[in-house]
């Protein structure tokens, strides 16, 4: 799927809806999973992003949703149908068949978001999130931490997996498709992951407790820094 900018900027007035729901306390209120990437990178462009002060996409996040689009196709022609993600637990569980879906959408306890691809099998679910690949080679703490949240969503909506069988959360190259991570879901992970939503939660209450990148070189990169809007730029 395509969105253009309309859409784009439709599903950041619902990142900012669901904002205020856990800005007010709303128990059923959720968080984006992509936030915990964005906690990583820099708390302050969290709260900018989610205070709404939009800036339009760079040139990488641009590129990144045209490369997500390829993926996506080349999957999608390749996958053979399996109706729901209901339907492929079913065959999974029930009759020992695999299969692939892309785009799935996942709703926790406390997250949401929209994962790139999961496998599915009877003994072990991949849930997989596409990233470009950092220079050092391993994933960065922050694409492990939204790559494990999309895990515990899965986790929420089908425990079987997490009491039966495995849940590993996978970090995957969007250029070569290499596996760059993989990381079991267990209590330690659901519990770290728990504790970054509260910090996240206390940061979006009150913004002044979000602290900025100490790193000139995520400031390059942010969307911010190009439309000259974060008043902690650190290249200003
Ligand atoms: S410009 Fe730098 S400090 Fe400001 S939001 Fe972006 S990464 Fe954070």
């Amino acid at each position: 799927m395509v969105y253009d900018s309309a859409e784009r900027q439709s599903m950041r007035e619902r990142e900012h809806l669901a904002l205020l729901g856990i800005a007010s306390g709303d128990p059923a209120a959720r968080f984006w999973i992509s936030w915990l990437e964005d906690q990583g990178f820099c708390e302050y462009k969290l709260c900018l992003k989610c205070l709404g002060r939009f800036a339009p996409d760079s040139e990488t996040t641009v590129a990144g949703i045209d490369r997500h689009a390829e993926i996506q196709a080349a999957h999608d022609a390749a996958a053979v149908p399996v109706g729901s993600v209901g339907d492929a637990v079913a065959q999974a569980v029930g009759h020992d068949r695999s299969s692939s879906l892309s785009e799935v959408y996942l709703q926790g306890t406390r997250l949401v978001g929209r994962v790139d691809e999961i496998h599915i099998s009877r003994d072990v679910v991949h849930v997989i999130d596409n990233k470009p690949r950092p220079r050092r080679g391993d994933p960065f703490y922050s694409q492990q931490r939204q790559a494990l949240g999309y895990a515990i969503a899965w986790s929420q909506m089908y425990p079987y997996y997490y009491f039966a069988g495995k849940i590993v959360a996978v970090v995957r190259d969007r250029d070569s498709m290499e596996w760059l991570g993989e990381y079991v879901l267990d209590g330690a992970s659901v519990s770290m992951i728990d504790s970054k939503l509260d910090r996240i939660q206390a940061m979006l209450r009150d913004p002044r407790r979000a602290e900025e990148t100490k790193f000139e070189s995520k400031c390059r990169t942010c969307r911010y820094h190009d439309n000259q809007l974060c008043d902690r730029d650190k290249c200003r």
